[in-house]
């Protein structure tokens, strides 16, 4: 297969950039709370997080009263000890505030 010189240049670009995406969720990345504040790790203090969504079983719920967590919470993960923090408001990362 042939490339041309900017094709070349351009996947190779492309390629740093995943690679550096990677590195980036390798590392976490710092979130803000509804209320405005950085969330720091309960346990250890840490600051960056795997963040995931956890979506939980109707009928339960609804049977225990406990209906708003059906819209689904959001987990952050800890990256240094792996402790699992619940909100079920909207978590913000630091990175995307700062583009708002
Ligand atoms: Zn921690």
């Amino acid at each position: 297969m042939y490339y041309n010189k900017e094709e070349l240049e351009r996947l190779r670009q492309k390629s740093e950039e995943y690679l550096k995406e990677l590195e980036q969720k390798e590392k976490g990345f710092q979130y803000i709370s509804q209320d405005g504040k950085q969330i720091t790790c309960l346990h250890c203090n840490y600051d960056r997080f795997d963040k995931g969504t956890a979506l939980l079983n109707t009928r339960g719920l609804t049977f225990l009263d406990l209906d708003w967590l059906n819209e689904g919470a959001t987990t952050l993960t800890c990256k240094r000890c792996g402790f699992i923090h619940w909100f079920g408001l909207k978590v913000t990362s630091v990175e995307e505030e700062s583009t708002k």
